[in-house]
């Protein structure tokens, strides 16, 4: 198992502490909006990894924490007129909704940040009494300088990272550099009372703490975005080995790539974002996942519908082939055909190959690509010799190719039901647009296939009476809400778009 560590910039074979168990912390949410589709990548992945691990025979204590108290929070709480707490436990919500709906385990613990407050105060106050922190005007900041590995994870010079936009400016700090451990309560804000006056913990402290009490120092994977290695991780590091005065606080960092729209970062203030659950909506968690795969997790990934829809039809044919091969066997006997040998070897191909390519850093899209190989093995087979292949050979087909996109976490199941809920929405959708439509023409009624009738019925009568204009404008309205109709010599056939 190869693992490219972010510290050290190489592909690493990768040992658990412990050998057993896998102790792995992602940064989560700060929940104070409903997260889009950017967002959802690293939950995707690290779930991936998650499932390849058990799937290993590893054990997997996955840690995923919630920021729920933040700026972004109080900023919302103030202008929808509620506490912050009660902005936290709303999007918290409303993020595991989304994380359900993907169809991604939870993590095991889900920590929330105002839950490790006195701890925080704890590690802060370790800081200061170690010389690696000062107090300066309610706040208290860590002094870089005292840190010299400081810069190790992203490989930045200092001077670089002081440039760098996402460095806070403060009045108080000796080096802008410098980052807050705690911040002073301003008036109106919400506030813990401390050592070092009332207020509440930095951001980057949180996630020093909470990953160290639940997992242990020194455990094995941390994971995020890419975005997230400067200033975030690399202040945790800080925080966490000067604390401990040992290293390393992480054996393994592992970073994400980021998604983009047109290559630009999916943003409020670029107006491109994309919500998760809208996107669900359109193409269902399973195709969606099959999206973030089929590209390297450290790549880059820029949105493209097209890519989604030929994703979406690459599974539909796993889904026929599944079903073909459901139905085939039952009635063959112990027939081990050219055939049957030549799909049991890309069987077993496969198996090889996707380990092949999830051991050697979770390259998932190799992964996605063999079980499409796989898909076009099988089918060629089936067209050649479906009545005289092994029934033993068919069922270890139908095995492989479960096991192997449940580890991805692709359901065929849950993809099929999909399908099936889009096309009725879709009746429902047009239902409500027909109705406007039949009712300028003078036509009423509930039901979309009677509505239909009748509206081709008049379009029937229209022609008849040479009042081609109107039956045209029936045909073109009807186009336009998804319900296409076609001239047969045995009269007006219709059919629904999408169906
Ligand atoms: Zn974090």
């Amino acid at each position: 198992m190869k693992i490219n560590n972010t510290l050290t910039k190489k592909k690493e074979n990768f040992n658990p502490s412990d050998s057993k168990t896998v102790r792995m912390y992602v940064c989560g949410p700060t929940v104070y909006n409903l997260i889009h589709i950017g967002n959802a990548r690293v939950y995707v992945f690290f779930d991936v990894v998650r499932r390849y691990f058990e799937h290993s025979g590893y054990s997997v204590k996955y840690v995923s924490n919630f920021t729920d108290i933040d700026d972004k929070i109080i900023k919302r709480a103030n202008e929808e007129g509620i506490s912050f707490n009660e902005v936290a436990r709303k999007y918290e919500e409303e993020f595991l909704k989304d994380i359900d709906a993907l169809g991604l385990k939870h993590a095991d613990l889900t920590p929330r940040a105002t839950e490790y407050v006195n701890e925080m105060i704890e590690m802060i106050g370790g800081l200061i009494k170690k010389g690696y922190a000062y107090e300066a005007g309610g706040d208290v900041y860590f002094s870089v300088e005292k840190f010299p590995s400081y810069g190790k994870l992203s490989g930045r010079s200092p001077e670089e990272m002081r440039a760098g936009e996402r460095v806070e400016p403060s009045k108080y700090k000796r080096d802008p550099l410098d980052f807050a451990l705690w911040k002073g309560a301003k008036p109106g804000e919400p506030y813990w009372d401390s050592p070092f006056g009332p207020g509440r913990p930095g951001w980057h402290i949180e996630c020093s703490v909470m990953s160290v009490k639940l997992l242990g120092f020194g455990f094995d994977i941390h994971g995020g975005g890419q975005d997230l290695i400067f200033p975030h991780h690399e202040n945790e590091i800080a925080q966490a080995e000067a604390y401990y005065g040992k290293e390393p606080f992480v054996r393994y960092w592992m970073h994400n790539g980021l998604l983009t729209v047109r290559s630009e970062k999916m943003a409020k203030s670029l107006g491109n974002i994309i919500l998760l659950r809208d996107a669900l909506k359109f193409y269902g968690p399973d195709v969606l996942k099959l999206f973030y795969l089929s590209t390297h997790y450290r790549s880059p990934l820029d949105y493209s519908q097209e890519r989604i829809k030929e994703l979406e039809k690459a599974l539909k044919r796993v889904l026929e082939t599944r079903k073909r091969l459901a139905g085939t066997g039952e009635k063959t006997k112990e027939i081990t055909s050219e055939t049957g040998k030549r799909l049991e070897q890309k069987r077993i191909w496969l198996e090889n190959e996707f380990e092949r390519a999830m051991s050697d850093d979770f390259n998932t899209a190799k992964a996605v690509a063999a079980i499409f190989e796989f898909i076009k093995e099988v089918n060629s087979a089936l067209d050649q010799a479906s009545d005289s292949l092994d029934v033993s050979v068919i069922k270890r087909s139908k095995e492989t190719i479960d096991k192997l996109l449940g580890v991805l976490g692709v359901d065929l199941i849950r993809f099929e039901e999909f399908l099936q809920k889009r096309i009725e929405n879709s009746k429902d959708d047009i239902l409500m647009k027909l109705r406007g439509t039949a009712a300028y023409f003078g036509i009423e009624g509930d039901d979309l296939e009677d509505l239909i009738l009748k509206l081709i019925e008049l379009r029937n009568k229209e022609r008849r009476q040479k009042n081609f204009h109107r039956a045209d404008e029936i045909r073109n309205k009807l186009s336009s809400i998804g319900v296409i109709l076609e001239d047969t010599p045995q009269g007006t056939r219709y059919k629904i778009e999408g169906a």
